[in-house]
């Protein structure tokens, strides 16, 4: 999809800041349930350098997914997926913003400007109820205004939980789903 594109999505139609031109990044970095295809591991249908080979019929999974740099034209020229070798996804809504590094480029999140700006990013965001989390697979680092918090390689029974201290400063941790319920059920953590 070229700049200006305007695609449908299950939340309404959006215009496209710009295209993908012939990155695939995704395609090997991020999991597709869909297709049964794991993080890291290439799609059997991406073309490296042009695009997906079964573009026409792609799964919807694919279809509706459109990265940060896609969506967001203000983003400047280093956070290209591949010169950045991240991807950053927004998730649940808005509410958080996920970092997702190239596995052949693991602590590329840590470099700058990359690392300055996600903290800077989780400083504004933190203060509206939503989160910036670097990943490396399933390794799993919250982003706060002045440092990070790595909470390990998380599974699908895993919470991230970010309390605000009386300090003032912020704190993260990793939760189960039942502790993550007790967090919600007494108003600790957003629903
Ligand atoms: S990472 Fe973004 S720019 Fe690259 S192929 Fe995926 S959607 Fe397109
Ligand atoms: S089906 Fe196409 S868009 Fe989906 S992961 Fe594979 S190559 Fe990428």
């Amino acid at each position: 999809m070229p700049g200006g594109a305007v695609v449908q999505t299950p939340r309404g139609p959006i215009t496209l800041a710009r295209g993908c031109g012939g990155c695939t990044l995704c395609c090997r970095v991020l999991e597709a349930a869909t297709l049964g295809k794991p993080m890291g591991v290439l799609c059997q249908h991406c073309v490296v350098g042009t695009g997906c080979g079964v573009h026409a019929t792609r799964v919807d999974e694919c279809r509706n997914y459109h990265c940060g740099w896609l969506l967001d034209g203000t983003l400047g020229e280093e956070w290209r997926p591949e010169t950045a070798h991240l991807i950053i996804t927004y998730d649940l809504d808005g509410r958080r913003l996920n970092v997702n590094a190239d596995p052949d480029y693991p602590d590329a999140w840590r470099q700058e400007p990359y690392y300055s700006q996600l903290k800077s990013w989780a400083a504004a965001a933190l203060e509206r109820n939503s989160q910036v989390v670097a990943y490396v697979g399933r390794h799993t680092f919250v982003m706060l205004p002045d440092r990070h918090v790595d909470l390990g390689v998380f599974t699908d029974d895993d919470y991230i939980f970010i309390e605000h201290l009386a300090d003032g400063s912020w704190n993260a941790s990793k939760v189960n789903e039942e502790q993550a319920e007790e967090l919600r059920r007494s108003g600790k953590a957003p629903n």
